[in-house]
Parts: C-alpha cells; structure tokens; sequence
C-alpha cells in the first residue's frame, strides 16, 4: 500500500520561502516553527513496554482507534494483528514498537497525549518527516577537487582528503558493505553497476524473482535492497532531477580506473541501495527506522545517512543503537537548513540523526575547495565530529560533482555531498583492516583528520577528513601474541586469555571454530594492549577452537597457538567460601561466595529466619556473579540464614555450607 506523505510544507515551497526570510523575523519564526513540526499526519510511532503482552497492547491501540501499519506498508485492524507473526510487525527488530494510524477526528497531537497516559507505554512520538542535506546548484566547473585538489576550480592547492596518495596503498574491497540509505540508486549507472550490493540470499537460480522470500529476512525478492517508501523490492533512484542517492553512491564508490566517468573514494566497494526517501527528497522516521534495521540485519558495514531534520525521535535514536550494539558505524550529514531558518549550530540547537548522543554516530559538517567551512553547513564543536568536501555556493561555482541518473554527472553541494565522502574512507579502512571495530574506526578518522583553522571548534576534531592518513600506519604490529588459553567458565562463557608481544597494534582479533565448523570465523574484536577477553556466545558440551591475532592498518600479524575449550553439560560443581555481612545503615545483608564452577546458568540464592522456616529462594544471579544484596525487610533481634547453589539445564549444584547474620535491635 502507498503512503502518502502529506505536509503542511513542502522542501520545494521551503526553499522559495528563503527569499522571505530576508525581509521579516516573524515570518522567519513561524516558518522555523512548522518546519520543526513537519510529520505525517494521523501517524503515531507507540513503543510498548517489554513483556506488556499482546492484549495490552491492542487494548491501547484500540483506545486511540489505531490501526497498525505493518513493515510492508500495509493497514491491518489489531484484531488481525500478531507481534508473534514477523510480517504483521511494523518494525522486524523491534516487536514492542508499533506504527499505528488514528482517525482524523482524533489525530496526532491528541493521540500521542492519551497514549502517553497509559501505563504500559514507554513513549509515543510523531511519524517525523527528514530532509535529504542538499543545496542543489547549477555550476559549470568539471573537476573533483575533494579527492584531489590543484587549485583547477580557482581553490587552493591540496585542500582535499589526499585519495590518489591513499589508493598508492588501497582502492578498497568488495567485500565492505556500505548502505545508502537515502532515495535510491540507479544500480544500472554504467559507473556504478560493477559495485552494487546484491543479496547473496536472494541471487541466483531465479531466486530474484520468484516471490519467495529466500533468505527469510522478511522481504521478498530483495536481491538488490529495498524500497521503503513504495514497499517494493526496486530501490531505483526516482528523486527527479537531484537523484540525490545516485550522488552519494558515487562519490563512495563509482568505480574507479575503468576509463568511464567519475571514481569514487573506493574503485571496489558494495553499496547496498536501501531507499527510505521519497522522490522529493522527503522521508519519515518509519521509514529511516526500517531501512536502518535493513542495513544492519542485512549486515552492510556502515550506513551513509545524508539527511537530516530538527525532530527528535526516541524510536529512531533506539535503531541506531540497535546497528551500534552490531559494531555498525552510522554517518550523518550535520545539516543545511541553515539557510532557510537560520540557525547553524548543532549544539544550541540539534539536528537529527546527527546530534543523537550515540558513539557510533559520526557527523559531518561541510568545507570547501578553500578548506573553508561551507557557507550553509551546520557545525557543532561537541555535536560535529568532522569536515569533508561537501561544496559551496559562493560564486556558484564549486560543486561536488559525481554520477546521475541516467549515465550522467552533475554538480551538488550540501552537507549531504561531505557525508560520503566520511563513509567513503570509512570504508577504505575496513576493506584494509576487517578486524576494526567502530568505536577505533570513529577514533581513527577524527585523530587523523587534517587540522584546518577554519572549523576550530566547529567540530570534535577541529579538522578534514583525509583518506591517506586513515588508512596508513608506518609499522605493522611488532609481534605476533602468543600463550591463548582458553577456559569454560559458565554454561555459555569461555574466557580466553593471551600474551600481548606487540606495540603499535590498533587491537587483537579473536577468531573461532566449533566443532563441526569447516573454517574459523570472526568472533570479535578489542582494543590495543587488551589480554582478556570472553567468548559468551559458546555453546555446552562441544569443542571451541580460538586463535588471536594482532591488527592495524599497516598490517596483521600470524596467529596465536589454537586453544581449546569444552563447557560440560553435567551438574555444575557448588560454590564455597559463602559469607554475610549485614550493614545497619543501609539495611541490607551482602553475600559473597567462590564461584567453584565452570557451566553454571547462576546461582540461587536461598534464605531462613530463625522464626520462620523452612528455606525460601530470594533471588537468583547470572553467572559468574559472587556477590548478592538482600535489601528485603528484617525483623528485629533475629537469626537469618543463607545458603547458595549453582544451576544449569542439567540440574542444580550441591548446596554452600550454610551461613547467618544477626540483625539487631
Ligand atoms: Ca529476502
Ligand atoms: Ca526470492
Ligand atoms: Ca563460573
Ligand atoms: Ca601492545
């Protein structure tokens, strides 16, 4: 089912009210006021609380009249409605998440008030309507001086992100993964063809059109990305004239060295097209929410976010978290409405997704072919992370050019155009270094990036980014660690430990097989000079295989020895050593204990009082835990006895010896 995406204000009616702006404050004021409220009308996103239960969650649908929008778009009564049927959820990664449609007699504002009356409802928020990050401008100069800049558009010499000194040490690999998530991207450009994204679930053997969903990702036929806005499996570029996505894609990763067009920071690179942008360049936080759980269940490796708006949205703030709890990097465009509103600073005033308090968020602001902060970007010193060649306006001449719809080429600017650029690196450094985790990749192009006078404290790293120095290190790491081993210590943790030989490494990765398994896979990363780390991901009752090696982007080192290690699926062993200490001023009784086992699930913790037997269990812990606080209420001049033991699937433990406390008068 099409939505229809109404406003009271449209981005074309936006940018012809910039000449008002000029003229009156007041005007400017209210056009500010409905920018900010721009959503869809008689749409609410309503996040229930975990384990509310299906028939509280119709009941406060019911009470607003909603009805729930389904991922695919379409309309369903919550009597038809089912969280445990994947297709009927509005958002597949989050089932406690709906997206509802009211009446218009009841509408948005009066929704969201009685809805967030209720009880079992942790927040209710408008459906928010962003903006792609463009300033679209007609220009006549040929050149891609952002990659490399020799002062052929009249800027200055080597104010660019150094990519032919960066591709003498890598063109990039096609084994990352970046989605642009934005209006599309004509995967039939003749530049960009050889590096679209295709669903390995979905290709093949006919798999592309035979309306199955293959791969069981909850979208039929996606073999390559999906359409959010028309909920179809084509994410063709359709964004007339701009083809902003088009743009975008290019300037990752049109492909380089083929005599044909443009090159984008990666010659080899795959960008997934997952279209959340409408052909206006008009998208809503459904949608954004959507296509991020697409990229990060489809596993592409980082997003490219070039759009942005002034609504804060908790729903959308949760799917970038979801990507970040999956090690994903999140790039995003700090704005340029400036212009039309008048305001520039991030951090007076936030700019979403950009401004989100998330640590995978990198967000970039806009310079120049002089260096120079653009004359429309949004800055912020703690809300903008970074610059990148995103254009300017003045004169009218410098542009970012990259590929069109069409087999074509063309000139924009905007933050949107600096964004890429970010991702581009982005992925350059993980096509050079895999094992690298965001939060040493985010590090990595901020501490890397090229000092520029020009955005002192206009963002975190007061710099540019630059592609050669992201992906260079002089020195590989110096040795390689040795002495893994590896231990079960619970029914699904193993603990490894090894022995760090190196300097100069970014980080160590851990590598695993099980049993069974034809190769070692990643399992996961952690920082320089780290020895310890778990695998809390193992299974009982089968051997696990681990080796380790040191990483950065000069190189990686051989492997550790291969250690092993089996978690056993007897009766765990009991804990010891068992003590309790009561502490008066807080009233509460603190229990400590040996863990003694190593396939426990946690331990019971079972309580008497001199009065009133026989044993009652209290409480219980995860595993590993060794310590626990009885805060319940005490009598008076009274005996209490604790006594703990170990559990799993197999059973529970023997008992600790027995211990008491006295509490007093
Ligand atoms: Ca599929
Ligand atoms: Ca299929
Ligand atoms: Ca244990
Ligand atoms: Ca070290």
């Amino acid at each position: 089912m099409k939505k229809k995406i109404v406003s009271s204000i449209s981005i074309i009616s936006l940018l012809s009210l910039i000449f008002l702006f000029v003229s009156s404050n007041s005007v400017m004021t209210q056009e500010r006021n409905s920018f900010q409220d721009e959503y869809v009308p008689n749409e609410v996103l309503v996040k229930f609380k975990k384990d509310v239960g299906k028939y509280l969650i119709k009941e406060g649908i019911n009470s607003v009249q909603g009805k729930v929008i389904t991922n695919l778009g379409e309309e369903i009564s919550t009597f038809q409605w089912d969280s445990d049927i994947p297709s009927l959820r509005s958002f597949l990664l989050d089932p406690d998440l709906l997206h509802i449609k009211v009446p218009e007699a009841i509408g948005t504002e009066q929704a969201i008030y009685s809805l967030n009356l209720n009880p079992n409802i942790e927040y209710a928020e408008k459906n928010l309507i962003f903006h792609i990050c463009v300033d679209p401008v007609d220009t006549h100069f040929s050149r891609l001086w952002g990659l490399k800049n020799t002062g052929q558009t009249d800027g200055t010499y080597d104010a660019d992100i150094d990519a032919p000194e960066a591709w003498d040490i890598f063109t990039g690999s096609s084994d990352i993964v970046v989605a642009v998530i934005d209006s599309g991207i004509d995967y039939e450009h003749i530049d960009l063809q050889a590096n679209i994204w295709t669903n390995p679930g979905e290709t093949g053997g006919g798999k592309e059109t035979d309306g199955i969903d293959n791969d069981g990702n909850g979208y039929k036929d996606d073999w390559r990305g999906w359409n959010f806005v028309n909920n179809n499996n084509d994410p063709m570029d359709d964004y007339s004239y701009i083809y902003h996505g088009t743009h975008v894609a290019g300037t990752i990763g049109a492909v380089g060295n083929n005599d044909t067009g443009v090159t984008g920071v990666n010659w080899n690179v795959k960008l997934m097209a997952v279209k959340s942008m409408n052909s206006q360049g008009g998208g809503t936080t459904a949608n954004a929410i959507k296509a991020i759980d697409y990229s990060t269940k489809n596993e592409a490796h980082l997003s490219n976010n070039s759009w942005a708006g002034p609504g804060y949205s908790q729903a959308l703030f949760d799917a970038i978290s979801r990507a970040k709890d999956k090690d994903k990097l999140f790039v995003a465009a700090a704005g340029n409405f400036g212009e039309r509103l008048n305001w520039y600073d991030n951090d007076q005033t936030p700019v979403y997704p950009a401004s989100y308090n998330l640590d995978n968020i990198i967000a970039v602001l806009s310079t120049d072919h002089n260096d120079c902060l653009s004359s429309f970007s949004h800055y912020g010193h703690y809300s903008v992370d970074i610059g990148a060649p995103g254009g300017s306006l003045t004169g009218g001449v410098e542009d970012i050019y990259s590929t069109k719809r069409g087999n074509d080429y063309q000139y924009l600017a905007g933050t949107s155009m600096a964004t890429p650029y970010v991702a581009g690196v982005a992925a350059l450094a993980l096509g050079k270094c895999p094992p690298l985790l965001y939060s040493q990749l985010k590090t990595r192009i901020l501490n890397k990036s090229d000092y520029l006078s020009s955005l002192n404290n206009k963002c975190v790293s007061s710099g540019r980014v630059n592609a050669y120095s992201v992906i260079y290190d002089p020195y590989p790491p110096s040795a390689a660690p040795s002495n893994l081993s590896a231990t079960p210590t619970a029914w699904d943790i193993i603990r490894l430990t090894w022995q760090d030989n190196s300097n100069y490494e970014i980080g160590f990765e851990v590598k695993r097989k099980k049993a069974g398994e034809a190769d070692f896979s990643h399992l996961k990363s952690v920082d320089d000079n780290v020895i310890l780390t778990q695998d809390e991901t193992a299974e009982s009752g089968i051997t696990h295989y681990y080796k380790v090696r040191a990483y950065n982007l000069a190189g990686i080192t051989s492997f550790t020895n291969t250690a092993s290690a089996i978690i056993p699926t007897g009766l765990p062993a009991a804990p010891y050593g068992l003590s309790a200490r009561f502490f008066q001023g807080a009233n509460k009784v603190r229990l400590t204990w040996i863990d003694n086992s190593n396939n426990e699930q946690g331990f019971k913790i079972e309580r008497k009082s001199e009065y009133e037997p026989p044993w009652q269990e209290i409480g219980t812990v995860g595993p590993n835990v060794t310590i626990y606080y009885d805060q319940d209420y005490f009598d008076h001049d009274t005996f209490y006895y604790y006594r703990i033991r170990a559990f799993n699937p197999s059973g529970n433990s023997a008992y600790s010896s027995i211990v008491h406390v006295y509490i007093p008068w």
